[in-house]
């Protein structure tokens, strides 16, 4: 019989996402301010459960996407009479290792598998089902979600245990943060020399330093001036931050990835929690009075 599967957060990358879930399997979704889901169901013809609690109950597997672990114990503690034996829960949150192993552990107690999923590839990629999915648990847990997880990814790996996507992604976000920050200070330079970003741009993309930042990030954002915002300067700090723990936590050096959590918290302060991640670009521009154009 086919898995009934419930789908939580419809935020900007989840939406995507569980469109393409919900295109396969159907299902419930739920997400905290209703009238979110609601429009999610106008536009996709999805049953949205009248609880979160309902969701759980009335789901074989359920997907979280909620901004932090936090979020996603608070959800799953607080439907604790809901859960049942045999259930899966995949978390494609960009989560802390050590969170989703609490987690693991107490849906472990009652029976239900997890299995960390965080993505990579943008809302484009989401919307696209061209996600890179990195996954962490158990070889069966992780047997079960891959269905579930193919619907919006091109690229699917299980990196080890719960908690190793975390880590993983973590990671990967600490290396943006960095290629933002280097990107940014290059590129305002050599504007300040006279050398345009188109320019400069065709040079670094054919050459070793480009990177998806001097691809398709600044071009698409910077150079254009449309800043767009899809994914939250806030969360990316949460994931530097992340990384920061797993490189502590393993006694490697973090220098480069410690001034880019720097630039992060700074830049969340001053750009406020809706900022777009490539706004971090903006304030290096401001620093050195000048547009990368
Ligand atoms: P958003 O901020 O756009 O959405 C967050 C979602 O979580 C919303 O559905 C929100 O509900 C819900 N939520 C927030 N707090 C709670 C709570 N206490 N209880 C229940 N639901 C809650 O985030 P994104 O969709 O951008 O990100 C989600 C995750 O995916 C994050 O971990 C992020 O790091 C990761 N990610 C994001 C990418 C992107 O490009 N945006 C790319 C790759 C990973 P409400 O509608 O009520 O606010």
């Amino acid at each position: 019989m086919a898995e009934r599967v419930g789908f939580i957060g419809l935020g900007a990358i989840g939406r995507p996402m569980a469109k393409h879930v919900i295109a396969r399997f159907g299902g419930l979704v739920w997400n905290r301010t209703p009238e979110r889901s609601r429009r999610f169901a106008d536009e996709t013809g999805a049953t949205v459960a009248p609880s979160v609690a309902a969701l759980v109950e009335g789901s074989d597997v359920v997907v979280t996407c909620l901004p932090t672990s936090r979020e996603v114990r608070e959800v799953v503690q607080g439907t604790e009479r809901q859960w049942r034996s045999g259930q899966l829960l995949i978390d494609a949150t960009s989560g802390d290792p050590a969170t989703s192993r609490e987690i693991a552990a107490w849906l472990g107690q009652r029976g239900v598998s997890f299995v960390d999923a965080p993505v990579s590839g943008g809302t484009s990629g989401a919307a696209a089902g061209k996600l890179a999915v990195m996954l962490g648990g158990e070889a069966a847990a992780v047997a079960r979600a891959h269905p579930i997880v193919e619907t919006c990814a091109a690229k699917i790996v299980h990196v080890g245990g719960v908690g190793t996507g975390d880590a993983l992604k973590a990671i990967n976000n600490a290396l943006l943060a960095v290629s933002i920050e280097a990107a940014g200070e290059g590129l305002a330079a050599l504007a300040k020399l006279g050398v345009p970003a188109a320019k400069a741009l065709e040079v670094i993309n054919a050459s070793s330093g480009r990177s998806n930042v001097t691809e398709n990030l600044i071009p698409e954002r910077v150079v254009s001036r449309k800043w767009p915002r899809t994914f939250r300067l806030a969360l990316l700090d949460k994931d530097v931050g992340i990384a920061l723990d797993v490189l502590r936590q393993t006694g490697v050096p973090h220098e480069a990835i410690g001034m880019a959590k720097q630039a992060c918290a700074e830049g969340r302060k001053r750009l406020g929690a809706e900022a777009d991640h490539v706004e971090l670009v903006k304030l290096i521009e401001e620093q050195a009075g000048v547009e990368i154009r």
